[in-house]
């Protein structure tokens, strides 16, 4: 069993109200040689609760930028970020972030590279070890905790990325190009299994895509980040035209 979430551990109840999103009046410019290099300009955009949407755009337009300041690990920046209304300040575990790249750190095992999370957290210790076989468990992992980066395939390692990312229970998953390095079927698999993870956790899910056919397969709503050279970078918002109910089949599950 490959999906992230049994039907048999969903709760109707799961779908909260939490995980809300904005981006008021949000710049950032980064420092190159001295000189500041406007990366974002002036960006606003409303993420709902339990929306997915895709961000798009060009190479070097700033999406990745976006992403590391709604995680909280960039705080230079100015205009307004809230997480349900309260200000972004730092890193919080109810933010899960996944890079494109797992970052799994190689000299740790899988259970220890999810344990990473709870880091400077006040969870005591006994919790964290049953919330962390349960995410390893919840990714298909299971067997492979005591396993190294180096013994896992890419679809592997990204598991356990989006494992170390959900054992804070986030009300929101930012996804910075997260299946863009794998292979085409496990790309396939593991979109179908966030898509689950969507529908049944209502999670919502900001994902960063280059791939075009991936956003509009998976997402509400698509944000164009647009950079034209000299212009003012802004977001274009795209409605999907049939936007897909939460709980709908959606999909046919391809198993093994
Ligand atoms: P994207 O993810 O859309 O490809 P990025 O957000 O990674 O784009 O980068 C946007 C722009 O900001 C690029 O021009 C990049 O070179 C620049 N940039 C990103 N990070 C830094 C940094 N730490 N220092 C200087 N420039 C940066
Ligand atoms: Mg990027």
């Amino acid at each position: 069993m490959n999906d992230f979430v049994s039907p048999s551990a969903l709760s109707p109840q799961q779908q909260h109200l939490s995980g809300g999103l904005q981006v008021q009046h949000v710049s950032k410019s980064f420092s190159l040689k001295g000189a500041p290099l406007p990366v974002l300009d002036d960006i606003s955009l409303t993420i709902a609760p339990g929306e997915f949407v895709a961000i798009v755009g060009a190479s070097g337009c700033g999406k990745s930028t976006l992403l590391r300041l709604l995680a909280g690990l960039d705080t230079d920046y100015t205009g307004l970020l809230l997480h349900d209304g309260v200000p972004i300040r730092g890193t919080d575990l109810h933010r899960g972030l996944v890079f494109q790249d797992h970052r799994l750190f190689p000299w740790l095992t899988v259970q220890q590279n999810v344990a990473v999370a709870f880091s400077n957290t006040k969870v005591p210790p006994a919790e964290r070890a049953a919330r962390v076989a349960a995410e390893i468990t919840r990714v298909g992992l299971d067997g492979y905790a005591d396993a190294y980066p180096h013994q896992l395939s890419g679809g592997m390692s990204q598991r356990a990325a989006i494992a170390r990312a959900l054992v804070g229970r986030p009300d929101v998953l930012l996804l910075d190009e997260p299946l863009g390095a794998l292979d085409a079927l496990t790309r396939l698999r593991l979109q179908q299994e966030l898509r689950r993870l969507w529908q049944d956790e209502g999670i919502t899910m900001v994902m960063v895509t280059h791939d075009i056919d991936e956003a509009v397969y998976l997402a509400d709503r698509i944000v164009v980040l647009d950079a034209r050279p000299g212009k003012v970078r802004r977001v274009q918002d795209v409605p999907l035209a049939h936007p897909r109910q939460r709980g709908s089949p959606g999909f046919v599950a391809i198993r093994d």
